[in-house]
């Protein structure tokens, strides 16, 4: 579990919600610092949107605590705690126009930085670039502006906090992709702090700053996108985010920076890198993984005798599937394969993700 740092505006400290016999988030520490693209991903279920909502007030927590700058806001309702929240449906009224519905943000408050209302409707449509939209109806826009609108509205009051649920989630696959580089300018333009829920692990290592990844109401890890991605500390993590080979088996013997593992009867070379050759002893379980480009098709000193199953054309690549000793293994590459084929990795190449004794 991360430490909570000290210039964070948003903690989660030991946050449990329970409804009746389910356990939504379950003991879950976080800790959001200021101007933080912070990611919450995960599987369906996982408690992700609870975890918003329990930022946002719309929930309280069974136990724990959630603050503000440091302050318990339990009690405190949403429209008091200062935060701007966006929904997956663009929510915004048919009868408005799209400046009333960004003033409608506004919800009475003067605006911030002293401009009228009709400045601070053009100066955020200007920001989400919907310049002049003002007098539109939202049904003439397209999902990805309609969504735009919807962000401007949720920044109107000048919020300490934005939180989006799963914004783009209606979205086609290209707009989503464009959205999202949107999404991170605007935050970076405002320097806002932000906690954005997604399943999509592209969208999450894309955009974030930090990444939680959640399972069954608790973080698996919080880390960098590059952390999350090539230093996952879990098997779920190293499953969930992107392709991954995992491997498991008992370790035969250990040279330094090297151990030899016995996966299905086979032996294979590991580079056991920052875990240092005293936590990883003979006899010991050792996970790890390999990711799909960097297993190649004869080469890598760690060799496999793998037998092609099927494979996906996506464009840049192909995406083999390989049975290897009854476990299936994801290749990425260029070339045509059949068959049966050799692939390999480098063993510094390998990610040890657990050793258990
Ligand atoms: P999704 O990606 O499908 O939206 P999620 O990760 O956002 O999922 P949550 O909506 O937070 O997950 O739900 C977490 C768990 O809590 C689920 O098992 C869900 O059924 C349960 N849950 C959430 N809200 C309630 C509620 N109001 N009453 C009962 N159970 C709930």
């Amino acid at each position: 579990m991360t430490a909570l740092v000290s210039d964070s505006v948003l903690e989660l400290d030991h946050v449990t919600r329970r409804y009746g016999g389910t356990t939504a988030v379950d003991d879950l520490s976080l800790s959001v610092a200021d101007g933080e693209f912070f990611t919450l991903v995960g599987p369906s279920g996982c408690g992700k949107t609870t975890t918003l909502r329990l930022i946002a007030g719309f929930e309280e927590p069974t136990t724990g605590t959630v603050r503000f700058g440091g302050t318990d806001v339990a009690g405190v309702p949403p429209e008091d705690r200062n935060v701007g929240v966006v929904f997956q449906n663009y929510a915004l009224f048919s009868h408005m126009t799209v400046g009333e519905n960004v003033a409608y943000g506004l919800n009475f408050a003067e605006p911030p930085g002293g401009v009228s209302d009709e400045q601070r409707v053009a100066e955020l449509l200007e920001l989400v670039d919907l310049p002049d939209t003002q007098a539109r109806d939202p049904s003439s826009l397209s999902g990805g502006q309609r969504q735009r609108v919807a962000i401007a509205r949720a920044l109107a009051p000048g919020p300490d906090v934005l939180l989006l649920d799963e914004p783009m989630s209606a979205l086609d696959a290209k707009l989503r992709e464009r959205l999202r580089v949107q999404v991170r300018e605007i935050q970076q333009e405002l320097d806002i702090t932000t906690v954005y829920v997604t399943h999509d692990q592209e969208e999450a290592l894309a955009v974030s700053d930090r990444v939680a990844v959640l399972n069954e109401g608790r973080a698996e890890q919080v880390a960098t996108p590059r952390d999350i991605y090539h230093r996952p500390e879990s098997r779920f993590v190293a499953e969930f985010i992107g392709d991954n080979n995992v491997f498991e088996g008992a370790v035969q013997a250990v040279n330094g920076d090297t151990a030899t593992v016995a996966v299905s009867g086979e032996t294979l070379s590991v580079d056991i890198g920052d875990w240092s050759e005293s936590s990883v002893s003979v006899g010991d379980r050792l996970t790890f993984c390999v990711r799909p480009e960097e297993l190649g098709v004869d080469s890598g000193s760690t060799r496999l005798t793998a037998k092609v199953t099927s494979a996906e054309f996506l464009g840049e690549t192909t995406r083999v599937r390989l049975d290897w000793l009854g476990q299936e293994l994801m290749l990425r590459t260029r070339e045509t394969l059949d068959g049966d084929v050799t692939v390999g990795f480098d063993p510094k190449d390998a990610r040890v993700i657990e050793c258990r004794e």
